[in-house]
Parts: structure tokens; sequence; C-alpha cells
């Protein structure tokens, strides 16, 4: 399989998977990229998935339903604009040969879903919508810092290789964050080097890994010890996982 990013409005990633004959995209919030992509590339859409409501998400959804020969998958407890196939913790389907497992991330949004594809012989890929993205993580619309942070630790429990497809480029921004409160991190600072040299070649940062976000990552840090002093210097009210995680995220709004 072969991951193609289709950039979308300012900032968002539309990402395609496809067998060279068959594809699937993952939050297509607009048609014309995914349009585009099918047919430069001679590809049928399979199927789309969808990881929550955010129209940035879904906006190409009615757009795209004559080109599409599959379901769309989508959250089973959020409304869409269009008939899903409603996914949720422990969902599991096939499609394209590779295997497909749900995975429930609420936080950013209450039904936000993650998809987890695996093929033979494969990193899996990670497909987490607004909930993890390179260096940071979603903003809490809809759900509480415990929720956001039980979502964040079950992504950072994949393996180490799986690729993280985040939905938005945010990763610079989000670095220069994630060194305010981890200035000794140098597998931080080396990151923010390798990302700074990616974009200014105009290439992606994306997708990560879930080994890079552990290691630089402040939102999966919430227990590391200099995480913890710099959310404590910041007024977290003690040194409990969840009052850290919702000091950075509170601390990273106004950022
Ligand atoms: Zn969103
Ligand atoms: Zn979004």
């Amino acid at each position: 399989m072969e991951l193609i990013a289709l950039p979308a409005f300012a900032d968002n990633l539309i990402w395609m998977l496809h067998d060279g004959h068959q594809a699937f995209v993952v939050d297509p919030g607009a048609a014309a990229p995914v349009a585009n992509a099918l047919h430069e590339r001679g590809l049928r859409l399979a199927a789309i998935l969808v990881t929550h409501h955010h129209n940035d998400h879904v906006g190409g959804l009615a757009e795209l339903a004559p080109l599409l020969h599959g379901p769309v998958y989508g959250p089973a407890h959020e409304r869409m604009p269009v008939a899903v196939q409603p996914m949720s913790q422990g969902s599991r389907f096939e499609l394209l040969g590779t295997q497909i497992e749900v995975i429930d991330v609420p936080g950013h949004t209450a039904g936000h879903i993650a998809y987890v594809v695996r093929a033979p012989a494969q990193a899996p890929w990670l497909f987490c919508g607004d909930t993890l993205f390179s260096g940071g993580c979603g903003r809490l619309f809809e759900g509480t810092p415990t929720q956001m942070l039980d979502s964040l630790d079950k992504l950072a429990a994949l393996p180490g290789d799986t690729r993280v497809c985040c939905a938005h480029e945010y990763t610079l921004s989000n670095l220069r964050f994630a060194r305010t409160v981890e200035p000794r991190n140098t597998a931080l600072a080396d990151y923010e080097t390798h990302c700074k040299a990616l974009r200014a070649e105009g290439a992606w940062t994306l997708p990560s890994t879930i080994a890079t976000e552990r290691a630089v990552n402040p939102f999966l840090r919430a227990r590391e010890p200099d995480v913890v002093a710099s959310a404590l210097a910041r007024g977290a009210p003690s040194q409990a996982a969840t009052e850290v995680f919702a000091t950075l995220r509170e601390w990273k709004n106004t950022f």
C-alpha cells in the first residue's frame, strides 16, 4: 500500500492509501483534491473513513458520493452528513487487503474515533484526525482533559513504528510550544531541526511515528519530571497526570 497526503484548505491533509488500482481516503473535508488524485493515478475510490464531524473532515463527502464504490465508515456516536457504517471501539473491518481496527478517542469531539490500518510486511498506519498532532494534540471542544489524556494514552501504547497520519500540518508551531515546556529535551530539539528542514523544502513533516511522539510530544509526556515541573510552575494544582495535561492544554490555547 502507498500513502499519499492531499493538501486541502490552509493546513488540512486528506490521507489516501492505495494499491495501484483502488484507494481509500480519510477525512475528505474537500472533494476536489481527492477527485484529482484519483483521476491522475487512475484509481477507483473503494471507501472513505471519517474520524469526527467537523466540516474540514466531512465537507467533501456529498460531492464524492458519485465517485465512491463502497461504504463510508464513520463514528457511531456523531451526527454525519451522509449515511455511514457506524464504527466504535473494537470495530474491525477489511479493506483492500488491510485489517482496520477502530479506537474511541473522545476529547476533541465527544465521539471522535481513530483507525489503525495494518497491511502484511508494512508498519501500521494510524489515522487519528484531530486527536494527536505531531508535537501536540487537538483542542478540547467537546471532551474533558481526563478523556483526552486517556485517548492519547491509548494511541501512545501503539507500536513505536506506527505511522501517525494527523489531519493537520501543525508541527512547527506545536514544537515551539513543546520546546518552551521541555527546553532540555534533546530529542525534541533534534526533531525540530529536522522538521524545519523538511518545511523549508516544502515537504510535509507527516506522517510522524508513535516512537517520535513519545519522545517529543509534551501531551504524551505528562508524567515526565521536566513536563511536570513546567506545568507546576505554570500553576498546575498537583502533579497528577490529568492536572499536568489540563494545564498544558490551557497554556497552549493562549501560547
Ligand atoms: Zn476537528
Ligand atoms: Zn480538523
